[in-house]
């Protein structure tokens, strides 16, 4: 053996002599290229596990190094913080920043999204330090986005509510931001003092004066505890959850077409031959689901977008289609139309499951090819051939979200979907993806205001017998009032109390309807984990605890429901939803609410109503007509305003972890360069935004991705609502927050 000293390791292994800068402008990981051998493992994940190539090896022979596209720092490049990189690379040039070591691991489930993927919370002195993917999890195998990684700091921000609050002076109004350092009107007390206060004066509004917003981020146990509370103890039926606000089209039209909410496995993503997305910019919404999509079209699936601006998915699409927002049904119709005359369809499965085929059959006449053209703005080359694949690839699978849903013709548009669906018989592989985590689960469990828990029909007097049976109680027989029903009800005084659980009305409704409504309240009580934005309406304000502190059961977008454990013990004086309400109860003198435990409250459920309904095998074809959005562009409003959700936000939660607010993206107004031409806009200008509701400010991106005649702003700015028309759906009463038609101006 050839001798080796010390001094010729250290030589061979010596450092480059030009020192290269560390990258540490990701919030959540750092690269020091110094450390790095070259590997590539970080570029092979980035691109073969993540799929989002945003590095590679750049430079050539001592000057290699791995940088992103134009040598950017990282936190500007596509690179999305999913981590995967980070825990691969073995030489610690890419770590994670904080880097503690847990002492135990707890095996729960995401809050943020309904994909629901799995997660093992790494926990040291009380306290969550780290995440990991679970790999035994069936539906995300390991994997995680930036938000289920990096996004659940907000367990312990220094902002979580720890004590009761009661409003004691209502002359002195809180003064936005309203924080734990100045509560304005606001004193701490103790629970009784506060749950005493809640229960005398919830007592003179029994009945239809009285209304919950339960919460689709709390577990299916407090939502059926949050309903039972407002049907059995305040004998109302005026219950409903902000999911109204984007997706209770979907839950409308699923019921009406039979095609209902039953268990479709995400794993089918990957048996798919063809797959349709249509409203949903599902990597940054759903990026799990995002990433099984990508996965399937590298193994031969067929992908079809369809999205007015180009979104990331558009990179993998064989067809892509570009329609006008808001015009979703023609398209999909006019698809349907192509399917029918061309004899494309499966008559076999329409033969056997189909009703109201002949008048589904006369309503395509509407939608010829040119009618099609005209209104979508696609070509009806581009709609055949998108149609002819989608009818002749099977099996072929459809996932649509907001941006199809939050329309004044919502529900529509989803009957659109699922017509598509079932004249080419793949009704068990259309996808709804819900926003929030648990909405299919908190519908599920009776926060509706025409449903008991199981979606069992309120007006139905046997139905409602039988929950009085196991309740108790004689309940109330008309059915409630939705989210937006409820708003208008306390305008016109009608409804005087709201019990508001993990929710933000005035973040999320339309702002000229919800301010005015809250402003009427007589009493209003606000249950959640931190102070929002409705916190200024609120008289009382109760702490909750967030679910890495509470047991409980999550049900995800296929209608799994999944176990939440507890990790560390409530902050402060907070307690679970599900507690606060029950106490509430017993102190209003009601029976039927003594638990011990989440797993006592699942035990009731399942004894109340079957798990999720097997599919049935007779679905209904519905007969559509074309209407157009309730706003379009004119002379004054030239622009058409369209809202997305990005990556970095997660609602309330999301805000509360810097870095997730480091890498969002702000105020950003994208517009097309053309149009920003025409206005006098330039790049990174400030810029009102005016539609025919309100105004707000931001700052211009010029970008060629947002077609010419719309533009972009993400979602969850907090003063988007202020923008959009309070119009909504006929029948599923969801607002039009998805476009409204605005002027974009230079500020002065
Ligand atoms: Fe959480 Fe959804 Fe990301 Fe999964 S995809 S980690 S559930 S936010």
């Amino acid at each position: 053996y050839m001798k080796i000293d010390k001094k010729h390791i250290q030589q061979r292994l010596r450092l480059s002599e030009v020192e290269v800068a560390k990258d540490e402008s990701n919030p959540f990981f750092e690269r020091d290229h110094n450390k790095c051998v070259l590997c590539g493992i970080c570029v092979r994940t980035c691109q073969e596990i993540a799929k989002v190539s945003a590095i590679d090896f750049a430079g050539r022979g001592g000057n290699t190094k791995i940088a992103t596209f134009g040598d950017k720092p990282i936190a500007d490049s596509r690179c999305v913080s999913c981590g995967e990189c980070v825990i691969r690379c073995p030489v610690g040039a890419l770590t994670f920043r904080n880097l503690r070591r847990p002492a135990k691991e707890v095996k729960t489930i995401c809050p943020y999204c309904s994909v629901g993927c799995g997660i093992l919370l790494g926990v040291r002195d009380d306290t969550v330090i780290n995440v990991r993917g679970d790999i035994e999890n069936p539906v995300s195998r390991g994997y995680v986005c930036v938000k289920g990684r990096f996004g659940l700091g907000f367990v312990h921000s220094p902002e979580r509510l720890t004590s009761p609050l009661i409003r004691k002076n209502k002359s002195n109004p809180l003064t936005p931001p309203f924080t734990k350092g100045g509560l304005g009107g606001f004193a701490e007390v103790s629970w009784e003092e506060a749950l005493d206060l809640v229960a005398s004066r919830l007592n003179k509004y029994k009945g239809e004066e009285f209304a919950l917003i339960a919460s689709t981020k709390c577990t299916n146990e407090d939502n059926y505890i949050a309903q039972k509370f407002a049907r059995v103890v305040m004998s109302s039926n005026n219950i409903d959850t902000s999911a109204r606000l984007c997706h209770t089209s979907s839950i409308s039209a699923l019921l009406e077409t039979e095609v209902g909410t039953a268990f479709k496995s995400l794993d089918e993503i990957g048996r798919s031959a063809c797959i349709l997305i249509v409203g949903a910019n599902v990597t940054s919404s759903h990026p799990i689901v995002g990433l099984k999509i990508k996965k399937a079209v590298e193994n031969g699936a067929k992908l079809i977008v369809i999205s007015p601006k180009e979104i990331d998915i558009c990179r993998f699409a064989l067809v892509w289609l570009k329609p006008y927002p808001g015009t979703d049904l023609a398209l999909i119709m006019g698809m349907g139309k192509v399917i029918f005359d061309e004899g494309l369809y499966d008559n076999a499965s329409i033969e056997k499951q189909c009703d109201n085929f002949e008048d589904f059959k006369d309503s395509l006449d509407g939608f010829p090819s040119g009618r099609v053209e005209r209104i979508t703005g696609v070509s009806r080359n581009k709609v055949e051939e998108a149609a002819r694949i989608f009818a002749t690839s099977k099996p072929a699978a459809i996932f649509w979200s907001t941006g199809v849903t939050q329309f004044s013709q919502g529900r529509s548009n989803v009957l659109a979907i699922l017509n598509l669906s079932l004249l080419t018989g793949n009704a068990e592989r259309s996808y709804p993806l819900w926003g929030q985590n648990n909405a299919l689960g908190a519908w599920y469990v009776g926060c509706m205001p025409d449903f008991y828990p199981g979606f069992q029909p309120v007006k139905e007097s046997g139905i409602r017998k039988k929950f009085e049976a196991a309740w108790g109680v004689d309940l109330n027989p008309e059915p409630g009032l939705t989210f937006t029903e409820i708003l208008s009800a306390l305008i016109e005084e009608k409804i005087k109390a709201l019990y508001i659980i993990g929710s933000d009305p005035v973040l999320n409704a339309p702002a000229q309807l919800v301010r005015e409504a809250l402003k009427k309240a007589e009493f209003i009580v606000l249950q959640d984990i931190f102070l929002n934005k409705t916190a200024e309406f609120a008289h009382v304000i109760l702490p909750a605890v967030s679910f890495a502190e509470k047991d409980g059961t999550f049900t995800n977008t296929e209608g799994r429901i999944q176990k939440i454990r507890k990790a560390v013990e409530p902050v402060g004086n907070s307690r679970p939803d599900w507690q606060i309400i029950c106490d509430l109860a017993k102190r209003l003198g009601s029976g039927g609410f003594d638990f011990a435990s989440p797993e006592d409250i699942a035990f009731e459920i399942s004894s109340i109503i079957p798990e999720l309904p097997d599919r049935k095998d007779s679905f209904r074809l519905t007969p559509l007509q074309y209407k157009p959005p309730a706003e379009v562009s004119d002379i004054d409003y030239p622009l058409i305003l369209i809202t997305e959700r990005d990556l970095y936000s997660g609602g309330l939660l999301s805000k509360k972890v810097e870095g997730l607010n480091i890498l969002r993206t702000k105020d950003f107004v994208y517009i097309n360069p053309k149009d920003a031409a025409d206005f006098e806009i330039k790049d990174g200008e400030a810029v009102k935004v005016i539609s025919r509701w309100g105004e707000i400010s931001g700052v211009a991106r010029l970008t060629s991705s947002t077609p010419s005649g719309l533009v972009m702003m993400n979602l969850l700015e907090e003063k988007i609502n202020q923008l959009v028309n309070p119009s909504i759906d006929p029948t599923a009463k969801t607002p039009e927050l998805k476009i409204c038609a605005v002027r974009v101006t230079a500020q002065i």
